[in-house]
């Protein structure tokens, strides 16, 4: 039986790409190597980094004043490394709290020097993205996150924000058309939505390299990583191959327009089944809904034993909600086809019919 994963992450990835990564586990190229047992210095594997780099600069339309690195450490050390190389010693950097990752990146950014939460919506558990804030001048950066994966809402407009404009993508990277340019620095754990668990992308303004003027460890120093074409240390081979593999299977489905209109259809299909079924209620507001992690209860917790054997005997998988939120998350990435979020709609309806 087919299985629908609706896993926050790590998540869904499309099926081919599963089996052309399984395939070069044992043989890469023909070569009779295993990819992971070959030098990342090899003509193979600098092949694939440099794929890697480039579909990202063609898809996001960056100009050569960017940098694209695949690191490692996930979202979280970028909570870390961005102050490090971007916090200036007496500044003051502004904060978007809209979720527990966002407060994560905030607790790191203290380490660093005054911090200014410039507006949260904690006060109403996250369930909205704050509006008519007033963003000071003079900030070192102003630090968002574009997607909020546990509560499932998702930063639309873009047009107020001001300054040194720093965010964490990982829950929405490359599912949707933006103006790309607009960020000075995007940072993503790849689980989410382009890859496996292992690899991080980042995106950072080539100005930015070496603002802080601190004495920053090797590793954590972007500078550093830039110097050595993103091969100061052996990158994670096998996350960086599978990447590749999805960014070129985005590109095949049509790249971002194409992605984006077939992440709208999802969404759509799923919130209008939680707004016209009566057993269910939805958490994010509506202007400020995800179009990657949809968040619902059931407005009868009765109904949860019935509803939750129901899904799980359709073959869905992973839609049980956060702690934070309760209830219901359906994660629907990119590589989660539409088909599955109608199977998860039938079997709301299903509960609707027996409730
Ligand atoms: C999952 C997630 C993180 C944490 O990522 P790690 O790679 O596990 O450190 C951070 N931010 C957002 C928005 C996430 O969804």
């Amino acid at each position: 039986m087919k299985i629908h994963n609706f896993s926050a992450g790590p998540s869904v990835l499309n099926q081919e790409v599963l089996k052309k990564a399984s395939e070069a586990v044992l043989n890469i190229n023909n070569s009779g190597l295993s990819l992971l047992e070959i030098s990342h210095r090899s003509k193979d594997f600098v092949a694939i980094f440099e794929q890697a780099i480039l579909q990202v600069r063609k898809m996001m339309k960056l100009s050569n004043d960017y940098e694209v690195l695949f690191l490692q450490g996930g979202a979280s050390l970028q909570f870390v490394m961005l102050p490090y190389n971007l916090f200036r010693e007496g500044g003051t950097a502004g904060y978007l709290e809209t979720g527990n990752w966002s407060s994560s990146a905030i607790k790191e950014g203290k380490k660093f020097g005054n911090v200014q939460v410039v507006a949260s919506s904690k006060d109403t558990n996250f369930d909205r993205i704050p509006k008519d804030f007033e963003i000071p001048d003079n900030l070192e950066y102003f630090h968002f996150t574009t997607n909020n994966t546990i509560y499932g809402t998702q930063i639309k407009d873009f047009s107020n924000f001001k300054g040194i404009k720093v965010c964490d993508m990982s829950s929405d990277i490359l599912s949707r058309e933006l103006d790309y340019s607009q960020f000075d620095l995007i940072y993503a754990g790849a689980q989410k939505n382009i890859g496996p668990a292992g690899t991080t992308l980042v995106v950072i303004k080539k100005e930015l390299l070496n603002r802080s003027q601190r004495d920053i460890p090797s590793y954590l120093d972007y500078a550093v990583h830039v110097a050595k074409d993103g091969m100061f240390n052996t990158p994670p081979v096998f996350p960086i191959y599978a990447t590749t593999l999805t960014l070129q299977w985005l590109e095949e489905q049509g790249g971002l327009p194409a992605i984006e209109k077939l992440n709208k259809k999802k969404a759509n299909l799923l919130y209008s089944e939680i707004d016209r079924n009566p057993l269910f209620t939805g958490h994010a507001v509506k202007e400020d809904r995800s179009m990657m992690n949809v968040t619902f209860v059931l407005n009868d917790e009765s109904l949860k034993n019935k509803f939750d054997s129901m899904w799980k005997e359709a073959g869905i998988s992973g839609v049980n909600g956060h702690r934070s939120v309760g209830g219901y998350r359906a994660s629907i990435y990119n590589a989660l086809e539409l088909e599955s979020v109608q199977l998860l709609v039938n079997v709301m309806k299903e509960l609707e019919q027996i409730a």
